[in-house]
């Protein structure tokens, strides 16, 4: 396949290894991802902050379990329809927008990422996939 013609889904597809989920990964949390995870997972808002989230400054993200990985993983992403826009766009995030050597970087650790494309065809992804409205 020509390198013009990549789409995102030629240069990335998750192992589903959790490695990415594993860690201090400051997923936070908009209003209505809150409401949407607390409504997925029968609690309120209120609850699901207090119970599954930590505070970042004022903004709150994802608690990590006690293994160290996502409160929501569980061999697989729990919250997997309603997971919150960070953990949907990954690998295609505002930092690798910003600087091409994040995709690199992210593909030390993420298996599902592929580098033997040019950079050019990298961004275009990454663009292609912001413009989208989540
Ligand atoms: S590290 Fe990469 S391959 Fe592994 S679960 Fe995360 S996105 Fe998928
Ligand atoms: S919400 Fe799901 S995809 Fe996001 S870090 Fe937690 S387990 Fe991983």
């Amino acid at each position: 396949m020509r390198y013009n013609m990549l789409q995102p889904a030629n240069i990335f597809e998750c192992k589903r290894c959790g490695d990415c989920c594993k860690g201090y990964g400051g997923t936070y949390v908009t209003k209505k991802e809150i409401e949407s995870i607390a409504s997925y997972i029968h609690t309120d808002p209120e609850t699901f902050v207090e119970t599954y989230c930590q505070q970042s400054g004022s903004t709150p993200v994802i608690a990590q379990g006690k293994n160290s990985y996502c409160i929501f993983w569980d061999g697989r992403c729990t919250i997997h329809p309603v997971k919150p826009r960070m953990c949907r766009t990954w690998p295609f995030i505002e930092s690798v927008r910003v600087d091409i050597n994040n995709w690199h970087i992210m593909a030390r650790v993420c298996p599902g990422i592929r580098t033997n494309v040019p950079d050019s065809v990298v961004r275009e992804c990454v663009n292609r996939e912001l413009s989208k409205d989540f």
